[in-house]
């Protein structure tokens, strides 16, 4: 709320300081009301405060906010774009979502049972091959423990842990079908899965170096609540090495870097997928 109060006073300051010097509601063709919406406000409040121009529609939101962006220089190129808390554009393609580019597999967003890019990527592949060399050089042995992961092994592998130990606790550490990150080709499990392979010099390693490669550590400890799953000091996700570097250094999970929620919308895996 302080923010929004501040991008408000913001906005109100600098209209009244346009409005002494034009009359016209518009500075170098752009409106005040756009100003206002580009400035994070409401398009009801911006309303309330100034006219809306010919041609802006606001779409009920969905997830995320409405923004609006020129492409362009004329009205036509004004698009709408689905957007998360941090101003991430949200896409969607063929069923897959993308927030800034990066392909999102988590407890809010899935990938369609079709999704099968058959093994890891060749980018992610060779971004691990490259990571595992250097990690050679310093001493420091890694290997692939899991990889790609199809929906159809995602889908015996969640079941058989609810089968044995229960729908809630394997919910904190396994993906229900479609919502894992294995399925994308972009995400492994590296050594060994213990939670004390934090502690090792591999953990650590990979912890401290993975960005440098593209991985981020995906489930760090301490941000179940966020991530939805508990630390998994063995699970790195490839996003490249601009995104993973930002992200490494925000000390941040991908979900709070990004604004984006992990939750399941379908509280029990009986409901979302039909069994009883
Ligand atoms: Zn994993």
């Amino acid at each position: 709320m302080r923010k929004a109060g501040k991008v408000f006073a913001a906005v109100m300051i600098t209209a009244l300081v346009l409005s002494l010097s034009s009359c016209a509601g518009t500075v170098a063709g752009i409106s005040f009301w756009e100003m206002a919406i580009a400035a994070g406000l409401p398009a009801d409040k911006a309303d309330d405060l100034f006219e809306r121009p010919q041609n802006y529609e606001i779409a009920e939101p969905e997830e995320g906010e409405i923004r609006f962006t020129h492409t362009g220089d004329d009205e036509e190129s004004l698009q709408k774009q689905k957007v998360t808390s941090k101003g991430y554009v949200i896409e969607e393609i063929d069923g897959v979502t993308y927030v800034s580019g990066i392909l999102i597999a988590n407890k809010t967003y899935t990938v369609p049972d079709s999704y099968d890019p058959g093994g890891l990527t060749e980018e992610c592949y060779a971004a691990y091959s490259a990571m595992r060399s250097a990690a050679a050089k310093d001493g420091i042995s890694i290997f692939i423990n899991s990889g790609f992961r199809s929906y159809r092994t995602q889908t015996s592998l969640y079941w058989g842990y609810v089968a044995r130990r229960g729908m809630e606790l394997a919910d904190t550490f396994s993906a229900r079908p479609g919502h894992s990150e294995h399925q994308t080709g972009l995400a492994m499990d590296l050594n060994s899965i213990s939670d004390y392979f934090g502690e090792t010099a591999e953990g650590r390693w990979l912890a401290e170096h993975g960005h440098e490669y593209g991985f981020i550590l995906r489930y760090p400890r301490g941000k179940s609540d966020i991530t939805g799953y508990k630390y998994e000091p063995w699970h790195f996700r490839y996003i490249g090495v601009e995104m993973a570097t930002e992200v490494y250094e925000s000390g941040l999970t991908l979900e709070e870097f990004l604004g984006i929620d992990s939750v399941y919308a379908v509280a029990s895996a009986y409901d979302e997928y039909g069994r009883n």
